[in-house]
Order: structure tokens, then C-alpha cells, then sequence
């Protein structure tokens, strides 16, 4: 049987005997890593099915609605299921939620009100938060309703600065913004256990402040949501882990019920909320793919932790580490030249199901100071629960890559990464 795998890999698909070597041997070492990451994907996936047996999920609830998509049964009962996975009173699930920063924008501007203040109490959130916010002046962001703005960063450690927070807070300060996942910044990645500790210092402060957690690229990752640990709000997109690869589309926005309510009435309209929005035909890969979700974030951590381990070995430094406990699916290697850059990214597009031929070059991006690299080639538009990687082109040339919508398809784009290098004589194994 090994003989027929390590043929296909060496044969067919061109990886080195040496790389393949090297990477078996990686893999060999985690056996109890890979244990652990399938015994939390068992347990979230039991979650899933008990969720949707309790809503009395049915065949006809696959079926979409169309026009207003009044009494759309299978868009509300996913709603309900969502909300038994997240522990919460209530969610709001739809196509029309375009992408996660649209998912947070109708969370914020939804429950924040003109002199209310916002509070990002773990340094600043993703790039694209800003101009939601307004740090960059911009068309509809909050601070044009006349919403303000604080932060506090983290400290060097990377820990909470609890003076600072307590001082920050006022009697204005309505929501608190947590980012669980690190995304593309230096920092840690919270954990859920973390992200409670922060949430029961601010209620004790202040009860009554909103905690909503951006929680992209964290869902199924633990046993636990942010939601159980004390957010009011947990807010995502479909086309990263919830989605599980097979949504084409959406975003969500869990939690307490009049917060979910302002939410549906900021999407749709006031005197609309949860009662229209078509679903046309979303819904069977909504179901399906959130059926899918805990196995596919699984087989998305294996490959993050492969790949620190066989980049770590290299000589590299590794985000998190090779041993560390993981908080979220994304993976940071520093490359430290353009040149394993781009080797890096090629190999992730070689690796690829869809666009395999095309060659990613750097390129300049809206928002971003530096050209570019990146590498997909997904299904879905985007998708970055399908494995892809990008890296801006500065110093250090970190590349931060994420998905794999199976353990084998995460493990061979590795592979072809380090094939890549291995060819341009930019590792030596
Ligand atoms: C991806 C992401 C977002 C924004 O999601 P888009 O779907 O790209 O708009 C926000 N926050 C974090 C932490 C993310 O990873």
C-alpha cells in the first residue's frame, strides 16, 4: 500500500523521493497531535448532527424560497441550528451576508448607536475592520454616525493589558470587538479560554457591554465557541470554516436574541428583519457543508501542523510552532527571501484541484503597502477553507497559509511547497 502512495506522489505527480522522505518522516513524529485534533473533530461533529436532529432537520428543508422568501422553514430552522451549536438564543445565517467583514459590519452598525464608543480591547482588528471603523476616513464607516473608537493594545507578551482596559472603559463604551483568530498579524491567536478571562473582566467593569467576537478561521478548532465562554455575538464567514467548503456564499452572526434582531434589521430593514431574504437554492449546501465543517477543519489544522513542523525542522521560524497548542487554522511561515516566497505560493497553486496550470505572481493589492503573492485555486471564489496561501512581498516573507478541504489535499500542497523550494535549490534536505 505505502509503495502505491509514495508512486503516485513520486510518479505522477513529480515530488521528489528526497521531499517525500523528509515529509513521511515529519509525519511520522505526529501520531498523538493528529489523534487529538480528530478526537475534537468527533466531538464537534456529534454536536453538528445532535444540533440538527433536535430541529427536526428535514428533506424539504434543503429546498430554497425565492421573491421575499417569506416562511422559508429550512433558512429558519438552520438558523435554530446554529444557534444550538453556539450555545445562543438566536442566529442569523444567509446568503445576503456577503463575507465576514459584512457579517461584522452588520453586527457593529446594527447595536451601536451615535455616541456610543467601541472598544477593541486586543489590539487592533483585521485590516478590513478599519474602514468599517473609519482609522482610514471612509464612505459609511461608523465614525461618520458619529461612533468612536479605542483600543488597547496587547502587551509585548502578548497578554491583556487589564490597567489600560479597565481605564478605556467609560460609561459611553456599548461593544467590545475580540478577534479570535491572529489572522495576518504578529500576535497570538486567542484561545477560547482567554477570550472568557477578557470577557469577565469587562462585564465586571461594566455589565452591560456588548462582547462580540470576530470569530473567523476559529469555529470547530476547539471543543467550545467564544459563545460559551460569555460573547454576546460570534460573527462569520461561510466561505472559511462553517461553510466546510461546500457554501458558495454567507456569513453568520450568532448570540443573544435582541442583538441578533438589530442585526436582521440592519441587514434587511427595519420592520423586515429575519422574515425576508431568499435563499434560493443555498440552503442544501449550507446544511451540508456545516455537516462537513468539524472534519474539514480538522484535516485543515493536520496540514497546519505538518507544515510547522516540516518548516520548523527546516531551519525557519513558524507561527505558531511546531508543538504549540492551536487556537485557529492559519499558519505562518517566515521564508526570509521573495525567492521561497513565491516558490512557497507556486507550489500551493501546483497542488491545487481547480487552476493548477496558472503560475501566482506578486502583484499590488487595494490596502496593502507592498506587492502581493497569492495562491488559490479553489472551487468557491476566495474560499479560504480550501487550501491557499499569500504573503505581502517585504522582509520578512512570511507566508501565511490556510484549508485544505482534506488532510491528503493540505498534505500534498505542502509537499509541492517544499518541492518548489527543494528545486530552486532554496532548502537543503
Ligand atoms: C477573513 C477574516 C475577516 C474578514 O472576512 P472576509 O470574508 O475576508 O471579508 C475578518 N476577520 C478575520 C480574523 C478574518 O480572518
Amino acid at each position: 500500500m505505502k509503495e502505491h502512495i509514495s508512486d503516485i506522489y513520486c510518479g505522477q505527480l513529480h515530488i521528489d523521493r528526497r521531499v517525500y522522505g523528509f515529509c513521511e518522516e515529519i509525519l511520522a513524529g505526529l501520531r498523538e497531535r493528529f489523534e487529538n485534533i480528530d478526537e475534537t473533530a468527533e466531538y464537534n461533529q456529534m454536536k453538528v448532527v445532535s444540533a440538527m436532529q433536535k430541529n427536526r432537520v428535514a428533506e424539504m428543508h434543503m429546498k430554497g424560497s425565492s421573491g421575499y422568501g417569506y416562511n422559508d422553514d429550512g433558512r429558519d430552522t438552520l438558523e435554530r441550528v446554529y444557534a444550538d451549536i453556539f450555545k445562543t438564543e438566536s442566529a442569523l445565517v444567509r446568503p445576503q451576508i456577503t463575507c465576514g467583514t459584512h457579517a461584522l459590519n452588520v453586527a457593529l452598525s446594527a447595536n451601536l448607536r451615535p455616541g456610543d464608543e467601541l472598544l477593541s480591547p486586543a489590539g487592533k482588528p483585521y485590516d478590513t475592520m478599519d474602514e468599517i471603523i473609519g482609522l482610514r476616513p471612509s464612505k459609511g464607516s461608523l465614525a461618520e454616525f458619529g461612533i468612536n473608537y479605542r483600543q488597547v493594545d496587547l502587551l509585548p507578551d502578548g497578554s491583556f493589558d487589564y490597567e489600560l482596559i479597565q481605564k478605556a472603559i467609560n460609561s459611553h463604551t456599548k461593544l467590545a470587538t475580540i478577534q479570535r483568530s491572529k489572522g495576518y498579524a504578529q500576535r497570538p491567536t486567542l484561545s477560547v479560554a482567554k477570550i472568557g478571562e477578557l470577557i469577565s473582566f469587562i462585564k465586571k467593569i461594566k455589565p452591560d457591554v456588548i462582547c462580540m467576537v470576530d470569530n473567523c478561521y476559529g469555529e470547530f478548532v476547539e471543543l467550545h465557541e467564544p459563545s460559551e465562554a460569555g460573547a454576546d455575538m460570534v460573527v462569520g464567514s461561510l466561505i472559511k470554516n462553517p461553510g466546510g467548503g461546500l457554501a458558495p456564499c454567507g456569513g453568520y452572526i450568532a448570540g443573544r436574541e435582541e442583538y441578533i434582531e438589530q442585526a436582521a434589521y440592519r441587514l434587511s430593514s427595519p420592520g423586515l428583519g429575519k422574515e425576508v431574504g431568499a435563499t434560493l437554492g443555498v440552503n442544501q449546501s449550507f446544511y451540508q457543508g456545516l455537516f462537513l465543517a468539524p472534519t474539514v477543519v480538522a484535516g485543515a489544522l493536520k496540514g497546519a501542523v505538518f507544515a510547522a513542523n516540516i518548516y520548523e525542522k527546516l531551519g525557519f521560524r513558524v507561527i505558531p510552532n511546531g508543538t504549540e497548542p492551536r487556537y485557529d487554522i492559519i499558519q505562518a511561515v517566515e521564508l526570509g527571501t521573495p525567492e521561497a516566497l513565491c516558490a512557497f505560493c507556486r507550489g500551493i497553486q501546483a497542488a491545487a484541484p481547480v487552476d493548477s496550470f496558472v503560475t501566482p505572481e506578486p502583484w499590488a493589492m487595494p490596502g496593502y503597502d507592498s506587492d502581493v503573492i497569492m495562491a488559490a485555486g479553489a472551487f468557491v471564489q476566495g474560499s479560504s477553507i480550501e487550501l491557499s496561501a499569500d504573503g505581502p512581498m517585504k522582509p520578512p516573507y512570511s507566508v501565511f497559509f490556510q484549508g485544505g478541504l482534506t488532510w491528503y489535499h493540505a498534505k500534498f500542497g505542502i509537499m509541492m511547497s517544499l518541492q518548489k523550494l527543494y528545486e530552486e535549490g532554496l532548502v537543503k534536505l
